[in-house]
């Protein structure tokens, strides 16, 4: 019997338009797939913003304009409520679930371990009796689903990073506005689509160890990472939309796909084209500081 090929994805939020970083990450991810014989997929990550249709739209046509192909129709999370709700109830069955109602500033300003780091969640809901809870129910504030994880931190490997370990603390599985977290529905919905390799920005490397550990309690395979460098601005910080003629519609398709192959170290200048000279060992370790307007 043969198996089917496992898959790679670009997995955006539709919460503005892709600007050249996040085409470029797009980029990387295909290749990454098409060189390894995988299938590759586009997800569109809209839990949090599902009143941007339109913002959607035009990401999977930016996409499809430079060449990043899908092997089938677009998933969007919202489509799939109930596949995270399973996951919670199963969780919740094997008693690795509790109920948790912090604020962000309670977890902040609560004492934490010396090495966890800022925004780890302290654990102050793990333990609460049936009592405390009952009375944290009656302030009104609706909880957050957290999971009750036993380690405190998870190592991967990472094409581009080779091996790191970082911090898993109780993630939070749905939020207290009943939205499924992130770390959650990425892990289920790789899981799900048979996604066996996760290419994006390296600001979720640390991400990664929560979502390998998640993965790994649910019985799934933890993928092949490559968290590969983020696009800055001249002043050195993340790019951004307001940093100005960083979209494909401000750039041009032709343009754009020109500064993303020089970056990268190509000379072909079309998706298809690069595949031939793609080599994830010589891919650029080093942040693009990108000039908006200008090379
Ligand atoms: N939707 C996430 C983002 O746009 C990416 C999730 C992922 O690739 O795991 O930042």
């Amino acid at each position: 019997m043969t198996r089917p090929p496992g898959a790679g994805r670009f997995a955006p939020s539709p919460s503005a338009d892709l600007h050249i970083g996040n085409l470029r990450t797009a980029v990387l991810a295909w290749l990454f797939a098409r060189s390894t014989g995988r299938r590759f997929l586009i997800r569109v990550e809209d839990l949090d913003d599902r009143t941007f249709d339109d913002v959607a739209a035009r990401q999977l046509h930016d996409l499809a304009a430079i060449g990043v192909t899908a092997d089938e129709a677009p998933e969007y999370q919202t489509a799939h409520t109930a596949r995270y709700d399973s996951v919670i109830d199963s969780l919740t069955e094997r008693g690795l679930v509790y109920e948790c109602f912090c604020s962000r500033k309670d977890i902040l300003s609560a004492p934490r371990a010396p090495h966890a780091p800022e925004g780890a969640y302290p654990g102050t809901c793990r333990d609460l009796t049936d009592a405390e809870r009952a009375e944290r129910r009656a302030g009104g504030r609706p909880p957050a689903l957290r999971l009750r994880s036993d380690v405190d931190e998870f190592t991967v490997s990472d094409v581009q990073h080779g091996t790191y370990t970082g911090v898993v603390d109780d993630l939070v599985l749905r939020r207290g506005d009943g939205v499924p977290a992130y770390n959650l529905a990425v892990v289920v919905d790789d899981a799900a689509q048979g996604v066996d390799q996760v290419v994006r920005g390296d600001d979720l490397l640390p991400s990664s160890p929560r979502q390998a550990y998640l993965a790994t309690l649910l019985g799934h395979a933890v993928p092949e990472y490559a968290h590969v460098p983020l696009v800055l601005n001249a002043e050195g910080k993340r790019l951004a939309k307001r940093d100005g003629a960083v979209t494909l519609s401000e750039i041009g398709i032709e343009q754009a796909l020109a500064q993303i192959a020089a970056s990268l170290g190509f000379t072909a200048t079309t998706a298809e084209a690069m595949l031939a000279e793609f080599d994830p060992v010589r891919l650029p370790r080093e942040p693009w500081i990108y000039h908006a307007g200008g090379q």
